[in-house]
């Protein structure tokens, strides 16, 4: 049985925990798509860790962690990771990593911080960790995959070539040092020898596992709003964030994921630029950013301080619809416990006219928060374990959200432990 656990809004929505929850009860857990770029924050019993790169799974001694073919691949900080959990004390991790993956090279993230400082105020807002400059270069067919570290010839024809057409960027756009291409070998073969023990024919591991009916998830990074295709594109990020590319970043057959899990946050936040209609500010803004998340709202890569708003209902709806729902995880709703009403997003207004549908950027950008208002509850729901439980203005808010999205929310998470968690059937 194969499980998909990805994001309805810009990311940040809590999957690292819902997968690290759900892990318990898995055997594979795979990352599928992007790469280091973005983190998941995992509070468990070994203590409070951001991974970048692992599947949320990794905390388990009967689990194998895979790092599918969709993912861009940093090899030093995969095993700084892996190495970073042994040190705290986590038992080795199981990790295959796919011979199909990409490599991400230093010479990416040199591209994107270089693209950024060039675009300025215009940027993308990069978290410049080579994502975009990778995943372009592998489309481009001029990426290294991890099968080729094993053909040195190969290697070397390809390193020649790619350092010829960097080199020219280089020299005339950015005006910066040039690539050698002895180094970049030099740079793979190290590569080769760390990655070496990890390497594995994944699909056909997975595709044995399906066979033996093994409990698979897939762990989605960022949300339905960063998708290329689908989310508020050019402010996107640089691989599919949903569900149906599981299929192809894991390499299964897509008619044997049975479950998608769309984790949708209890308010909004997000970061880097792009419209975010239900966006607030002031101090308005800082105390939700402060109260949110564990700890604030602060990104887990960068340590930037996330823009934050009210729910958006339409952003969400179209989310879920996107990743083909069939199950909702809504999270973080301890954290609104303190106010005496929360406004919801429930249409944009633009142009003068509502809607309910969620545009593309040019509309996007134009678009003014419809809000409705929800009586708050006023106090903390943490600890609480059965849905009966909680006040009724909060349960009056999921049912809200609920019939906002149009799929079922079946956990709530009102904390940011492993044990925080409401099932409703
Ligand atoms: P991901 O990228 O989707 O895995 O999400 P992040 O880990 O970046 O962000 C989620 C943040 O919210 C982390 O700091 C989590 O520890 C925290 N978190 C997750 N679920 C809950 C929850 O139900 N309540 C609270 N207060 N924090 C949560």
């Amino acid at each position: 049985m194969v499980r998909a656990i990805v994001g309805a809004n810009w990311g940040d929505e809590g999957k690292g925990k819902i997968t690290d929850m759900l892990a318990k009860e898995s055997d594979i857990i795979i990352r599928f798509q992007g790469g280091s770029n973005a983190g998941h924050t995992i509070i468990n019993d070994y203590g409070k860790f951001a991974l970048h790169l692992l599947p949320s799974g990794v905390f388990y001694q009967h689990t194998t962690s895979i790092i599918g073919n969709g993912v861009a691949l940093n090899i030093p900080y995969l095993v700084q990771e892996i190495e970073s959990l042994v040190e705290r004390g986590v038992p080795k991790p199981r990790i295959l990593v796919s011979d199909r993956a990409q490599i991400l090279m230093p010479y990416h993230v040199l591209f994107d911080t270089y693209e950024e400082a060039r675009l300025a105020g215009k940027s993308f807002g990069s978290t410049k960790s080579g994502i975009a400059p990778f995943y372009s270069d592998k489309y481009a067919k001029i990426g290294f995959q991890v099968s080729e570290l094993f053909d040195q010839e190969l290697l070397r024809e390809k390193a020649y070539r790619v350092c010829e057409l960097k080199n020219v960027i280089l020299e005339h756009l950015y005006h910066k040092p040039l690539l050698d291409p002895e180094e970049i070998i030099k740079e793979l073969l190290s590569y080769r020898d760390m990655v070496e023990p990890y390497v594995c024919d994944t699909s056909a591991y997975l595709h044995e596992a399906i066979k033996e009916g093994k409990k698979i998830l897939l762990e989605g990074q960022l949300g339905s709003l960063k998708d290329p295709d689908h989310g508020i594109y050019p402010m996107v990020t640089s691989s599919s964030t949903l569900a149906a590319y599981g299929a192809i970043g894991a390499g299964i057959p897509p008619y044997e994921i049975k479950d998608i899990t769309t984790v949708v946050k209890a308010y909004s936040s997000a970061v880097g630029a792009g419209a975010f209609v239900s966006e607030i500010f002031g101090d308005e803004a800082d105390e939700l950013r402060n109260r949110g998340g564990d700890g604030g709202e602060y990104g887990a890569t960068t340590g930037r301080p996330r823009r934050v708003g009210w729910f958006d209902a339409v952003a969400t709806r179209y989310g879920c619809r996107i990743q083909g729902t069939t199950e909702v995880a809504f999270t973080v709703l301890d954290v609104l416990g303190y106010l005496d009403e929360i406004p919801v997003c429930v249409g944009y207004e633009i142009d003068g006219q509502v809607t309910r549908e969620f545009p593309t950027t040019a509309k996007l950008e134009k678009a003014k928060p419809v809000l409705t208002r929800l009586p708050g509850w006023k106090c903390d729901i943490r600890g609480i374990r059965k849905y009966g439980d909680l006040p009724e203005n909060c349960r009056k808010y999921i049912e809200f959200v609920e019939k906002e999205i149009e799929a079922p929310i079946s956990m709530v998470s009102n904390g940011p432990g492993r044990d925080d968690i409401i099932m409703r059937k």
